[in-house]
């Protein structure tokens, strides 16, 4: 029972082994015939040769030969070692594996560039959002300029007078600035609107209104529509001196305007203004300053038209013709 080595037809001794749980067999040299199987008698024996000849004429006749070679003939069948088997087995976990790593990379690589659309998607809806954000604060900013503007002047309107002024009287209280009123008046506008028509009115008032804008140099300072042909002017941190000397300069501009159309039937426009200034405090009310400059505008209508007058507790007139 003491094997060293054997040499065998192959399937016969390998199923031999296997029967006998014979292991750990090398196979170290090449195959010493590799032909096909053939059948073969003891030399002499011819009886059974004969009677294998015999039976296989008789299989060849009734058909099994045939049967049989269709049946197995054209099945390979394979020779596998266990050392083969394992070869097999660890190339096929690597080739699964590898399959597997390959899938994941491309899921993974899908998933990434899934999230990264993703992403750009978020991005890009965020950025819609804030621009419709934006568009919409600058339409609430328009509508509400809108809102305080006069549709025939494009100066400020009531309104907006209203709550500017009211803006500055306070801050002139903390700061203790100066704080002036102008207020403009066209002189016998009802004559203008009489002779030349509405519209033609409609137009003066325009351009007053926006000759007197183009005085304003800086953006604190404002002029609406105080309503019908009169405008008012809030001047921030401006003395009274300053305050009447911008009104004659406005006075002045004005009275131009028609001169330099030289139309020979066309209008003379001229305004009257009333200028009031003061630091306000607590006791003064916002009220009275508009109060002094209208009644200031009054005395300039009074004593001819055409004319400055600063408001003073005994009111002066500033004439220049
Ligand atoms: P005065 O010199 O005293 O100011 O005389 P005036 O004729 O200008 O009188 P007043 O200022 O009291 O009247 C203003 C007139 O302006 C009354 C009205 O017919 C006219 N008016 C008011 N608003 C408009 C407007 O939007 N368009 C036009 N065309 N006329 C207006
Ligand atoms: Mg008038």
């Amino acid at each position: 029972n003491d094997l060293d080595v054997i040499i065998v037809d192959r399937w016969t001794g390998e199923y031999v082994l296997a029967e006998e749980e014979i292991n750990d067999i090398e196979i170290f040299a090449a195959p010493l015939e590799s032909q096909y199987s053939r059948i073969a008698v003891k030399k002499g024996n011819t009886e059974l040769l004969n009677l294998i000849n015999e039976g296989l004429e008789k299989m060849h006749k009734d058909g099994t030969m045939e049967n049989v070679l269709n049946n197995w003939g054209s099945e390979r069948v394979f020779y596998f070692t266990s050392e083969i088997l394992r070869n097999v087995i660890i190339r096929s976990l690597l080739i699964i594996i590898g399959i597997i790593m390959l899938l994941a990379t491309y899921l993974i690589n899908k998933y990434r560039k899934l999230s990264q659309k993703l992403e750009r998607d978020v991005a890009h809806q965020t950025h819609e959002l804030l621009l419709a954000n934006v568009r919409l604060q600058e339409k609430n900013a328009e509508l509400k300029m809108r809102a305080t503007l006069d549709g025939l002047t494009e100066v400020s309107n009531r309104h907006g007078f209203d709550a500017a002024y009211a803006e500055e009287w306070e801050k002139s209280v903390r700061n203790q600035t100066s704080l002036a009123l102008i207020m403009i008046d066209i002189d016998h506008f009802k004559c203008l609107n009489d002779n030349y028509g509405h519209l033609v009115g409609d137009e003066w008032i325009k351009r007053v209104a926006q000759t007197i804008q183009t005085f304003m140099h800086k953006s604190d300072h404002l002029v609406a529509r105080y309503g019908g042909d009169e405008i008012i002017i809030v001047l921030t941190d401006t003395t009274e001196a300053r305050a009447a000397q911008l009104a004659e300069n406005i006075r002045l501009e004005v009275g131009q305007l028609a001169d330099r159309e030289m139309k020979e039937d066309g209008p003379s426009v001229t305004v009257s203004l009333g200028v009031a200034a003061t630091i306000p405090n607590e006791t003064l009310k916002l009220k009275e300053l508009i109060n002094r400059a209208d009644e200031a505008l009054y005395r300039a209508k009074k004593s001819g038209r055409n004319k400055t007058v600063v408001w003073k507790s005994h009111t002066k007139t500033l004439e220049r013709h």
